[in-house]
């Protein structure tokens, strides 16, 4: 097994070209690399600084701005700014109805598993589509920096995401025109930015503390020959520097004697007042007192009383502190180091609770918002082979993945990770009563199987009849030192088990590697774009299956004009359905939905909902 790296412009294999590491935040973005001095740089784009807000903003005209520029219009033009969208990724309406309110723009409800959607004018974007769009304003940063063609990276995640999140912001890169050479925890990010697991000899015990604008999490690492790994990982993401801000605005609207109704009801100067709050908060970091005005209102505040009003929200992130440690069964005399990481770690009050909690000095001296990317530029660097000290592990070359609905690749080792790995995914039927479920396993990075290489197929049979979407089918590879890869499938509601040995390396040259490598480089784009059709696609049959099952079945509970309008919906889906067209396939499905939701409530029967949910396989 080998690592494979191309030169887009000669395609030819070499190691040179630049790779950038790249911290794709929920409030703020940025992009590092390392210098030929050897020294981990973030991108400061002339001017611009350094922190690209994650933030959207789609013109009247089209025209569609990404950071700073975006962010002013989140108080002027609400519905056409999106921001946080790194809670949206690889996340279904499931995962978020809980706190959908948070956004002021509208996340679509389709009321089922599928990944969320967003809507902004006419037009549907993925999550996917929105981190694309921030990390090709990096990618252009750093090419304008660099002055070179920026083709690869490595993009950091925060250690609790999930399979289906990691895809996504795989996909983002792919969309962005990036290879995207591996995905790395956040806080393995920002302990190698301190120098610390770069000795494959060392075996310590690391606590990652990261408060960023909105979310928080600590994670435990375990690190061993060079290798991380999360012991547990404890947090709110809900809790973050905004909650700061907002404290401060709730404090100057009691001083000043203002009604808090009207304050929010004033949306100008409610943001003034959030900005000024956050001004406030930062200067602290260097003066003891911060008096300022806006209009009649007095914005008065020290630094004593800053640090009062916050106490209980730093206590909720060290009792998190605590349920790591417990999580990890570890005291705090076993943790070795503590990294800080987030732009809220700049508060003294926070640096001193976490000092005080761990019984010892904190990792500090680096920016706390740029770590996580100058780490990320460190492991990148260490890919690109430039880290002879480093030992670099043998990784498998190629990803591995089941064809899924559509004919679509998902991934479920991906290429380049460390070997021995393991993965898994659950699925589910997608017909009443289906029996037999067939798994196909591909090698490549293309997003259509077709262009992959197969390495096997079976038949999982014996499945019990269930509605569609009942079964539980755990599909779970295991690639083993030697190249061995064993698939195993089980449904789990029967305990239906069935497995199968390959080697995905056999009968396959370096050569050919490398050529299965550049084109899913040449093809990525047109590749992610046919993907997103045929999910759209995929989705529309599925809710054709759905709707026109629940007029068979609970026909009595709709009326005869309702069912009259619903065909002409799903008549008109169909059509949708047939162009291809991904956005006219999701306005379909969108109104449709809202049409028949009224339906399955008054019939409060779950089968609607559950026969639509989670991913499928033919
Ligand atoms: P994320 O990782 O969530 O994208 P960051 O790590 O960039 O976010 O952190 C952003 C937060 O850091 C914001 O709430 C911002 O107000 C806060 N912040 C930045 N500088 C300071 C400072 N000097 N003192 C306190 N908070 C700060
Ligand atoms: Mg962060």
């Amino acid at each position: 097994m080998a690592k494979v790296s191309i030169n887009l412009a000669t395609g030819s294999l070499q190691k040179e070209d630049i790779i950038v590491g790249i911290d794709l935040g929920t409030t703020n973005s940025l992009v590092a690399f390392i210098n030929p001095e050897k020294q981990p740089l973030v991108i400061n784009d002339t001017g611009k600084g350094v922190l690209v807000p994650s933030v959207v903003h789609f013109g009247q005209t089209g025209d569609v701005l990404v950071g700073n520029e975006a962010k002013e219009y989140l108080t002027t033009d609400p519905q056409n700014t999106v921001f946080s969208v790194k809670r949206l990724l690889g996340r279904s309406y499931h995962d978020i109805e809980n706190y959908k309110d948070f956004f002021s723009y509208k996340v679509i409800d389709d009321d089922s598993e599928s990944l969320v959607k967003i809507k902004v004018g006419d037009k549907f974007y993925t999550p996917i589509e929105l981190s694309a769009l921030i990390l090709k304003e990096l990618k252009a940063r750093a090419e304008h920096a660099l002055k070179t063609p920026v083709n690869r990276a490595v993009i950091t995640v925060p250690a609790y995401f999930n399979d289906s999140q990691r895809q996504a912001t795989r996909d983002a890169g792919k969309l962005a025109g990036l290879d995207v050479l591996r995905i790395v925890n956040e806080p393995t990010a920002a302990s190698l930015a301190y120098g610390i697991g770069l000795d494959p000899e060392e075996t310590k015990t690391i606590a990652v503390y990261d408060l960023g604008g909105g979310t928080f999490d600590v994670s435990i690492l375990q690190i061993q020959n060079g290798i991380f790994e999360v012991l547990s990982t404890n947090g709110d993401t809900f809790l973050g520097g905004d909650d700061f801000d907002r404290i401060i605005v709730d404090y100057w609207i009691e001083k000043n004697n203002l009604n808090k109704a009207e304050v929010i009801a004033d949306n100008e100067l409610a943001q003034q007042l959030r900005l000024k709050a956050e001004e406030a908060k930062k200067a602290f970091s260097y003066q003891s007192l911060f008096n300022e005005k806006i209009g009649e209102i007095w914005c008065t505040l020290d630094r004593n009383t800053f640090e009062e009003l916050i106490t209980p929200k730093v206590l909720q992130t060290i009792t998190a502190c605590k349920n790591a440690l417990k999580d990890a069964k570890l005291t705090i005399k076993e943790i070795d180091e503590v990294v800080m990481v987030g732009g809220s770690t700049r508060t003294a009050l926070v640096k001193k609770m976490v000092a005080e909690f761990f019984e010892r000095p904190v990792h500090d001296n680096l920016n706390p918002d740029e770590v996580v990317a100058l780490g990320a530029a460190i492991q990148a660097d260490i890919l690109a082979g430039n880290r002879k000290d480093i030992l670099l592990l043998d990784v498998t070359p190629l990803s591995l993945g089941i064809e899924t609905m559509g004919g679509l690749m998902d991934v479920i080792i991906p290429r380049n990770s460390k070997v021995p790995t393991k993965g898994g995914r659950q699925y589910t039927t997608s017909i009443d009563g289906q029996v037999n479920m067939k798994i196909a396993v591909y090698q490549g990075e293309r997003d259509l199987i077709k262009e992959n290489r197969k390495l096997a197929e079976f038949n999982l049979k014996g499945i019990p009849s269930m509605p569609a979407g009942f079964p539980k089918v755990d599909i779970n590879f295991l690639l083993n030192a030697d190249g061995i890869l064993t698939i195993q499938a089980i449904e789990l509601r029967s305990g239906v088990k069935q497995e199968v040995e390959v080697k995905p390396t056999y009968g396959i040259t370096d050569d050919q590697v490398e050529q299965m490598l550049m084109d899913s480089i040449t093809h990525a784009k047109d590749d992610v774009s046919a993907r997103m059709v045929i999910e759209a696609r995929t989705e529309g049959n599925q809710m054709v299956y759905t709707v026109e099952n629940f007029l068979r079945k609970n026909g009595s509970y709709v009326t005869a004009e309702e069912t009259e309008q619903t065909n002409q919906y799903l008549v008109n889906l169909k059509a949708a359905i047939e162009t291809g067209d991904k956005d006219l396939i999701l306005k379909n499905i969108d109104e449709i939905n809202e049409f028949t939701r009224p339906f399955a409530e008054r019939l409060m029967d779950q089968a609607i909902s559950t026969a639509m949910r989670g991913k499928s396989i033919e």
